[in-house]
């Protein structure tokens, strides 16, 4: 009798019937690493497989996330953090213009410092804003009965293409002698409110107008949240 190292259930068998862990883990060697290198570069699994599905078909992708198989996809919470670092990687090695969250207040206020935070920290803070999205969401898609949780996980996902599309537009924008950024953030915002609207069901028109307004309203929500919390620190100090 085994036990499982992964839910403790006693085993007698080659892999767990509770949870489908293996027993015993083969040793590592070149077949793993070809196994590894090979289902990266098909596209299976991972990173380039969360991409490529999240841009072809978010709906249908995320919606496979959350209900059926959490295997394949990058885990969205990372997925997040990442996409941002690389937009702020590549918007610091290309030296585009940051306009996601444009600001300008007195250098030494409390809500300049905030803003300023946002603006170094896209992860945290896209994660924030997704919150209040969520929010929103939750309100004008009421009736489909994904829980708040769940609806942060879907921004995290389309956010996270979002800060992709910024970073290839933006590297584009500062390699060939052209103004595209704009449009990067454009296309961006598009693709998560399309995203959004699918997710739910692609069929009903009114579902992108709705998207449209949960994401205007979470952004306006948010930056007066912080914007507020900045207001407070400077009127005490
Ligand atoms: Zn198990």
């Amino acid at each position: 009798m085994n036990i499982c190292k992964n839910c403790k259930t006693e085993v007698t068998l080659n892999y767990c019937p509770n949870c489908g862990n293996p027993i015993k883990l083969t040793r590592i060697n070149s077949q793993y690493i070809v196994q590894e290198v090979g289902s990266v570069l098909n596209f299976d699994k991972g990173i380039f497989y969360t991409i490529r599905e999240l841009i072809l078909r978010p709906g249908k992708t995320i919606r496979q996330f959350i209900k059926e198989d959490r295997n394949r996809l990058v885990k969205p919470i990372v997925f997040i953090i990442i996409s941002s670092l690389i937009y702020s990687i590549f918007q610091q090695l290309f030296n585009f213009e940051d306009g996601y969250v444009g600001y300008s207040f007195e250098k030494d206020s409390a809500i300049h410092s905030i803003f300023n935070w946002v603006s170094k920290n896209y992860g945290y803070s896209n994660i924030l804003m997704g919150i209040f999205i969520a929010l929103w969401i939750k309100i004008f898609f009421k009736k489909y009965g994904y829980n708040f949780y769940e609806i942060l996980i879907l921004l995290c996902f389309v956010m996270g293409i979002g800060m992709l599309l910024f970073a290839v537009f933006g590297v584009a924008d500062s390699l060939i002698d052209l103004k595209i950024i704009d449009k990067g953030y454009l296309i961006g915002i598009l693709y998560i409110l399309w995203a959004i609207a699918q997710f739910f069901d692609k069929k009903k028109i009114w579902n992108y107008p709705k998207a449209l307004v949960s994401y205007f309203l979470g952004m306006v929500t948010f930056m007066i949240g912080i914007y507020a919390i900045g207001a407070i620190i400077d009127a005490m100090s």
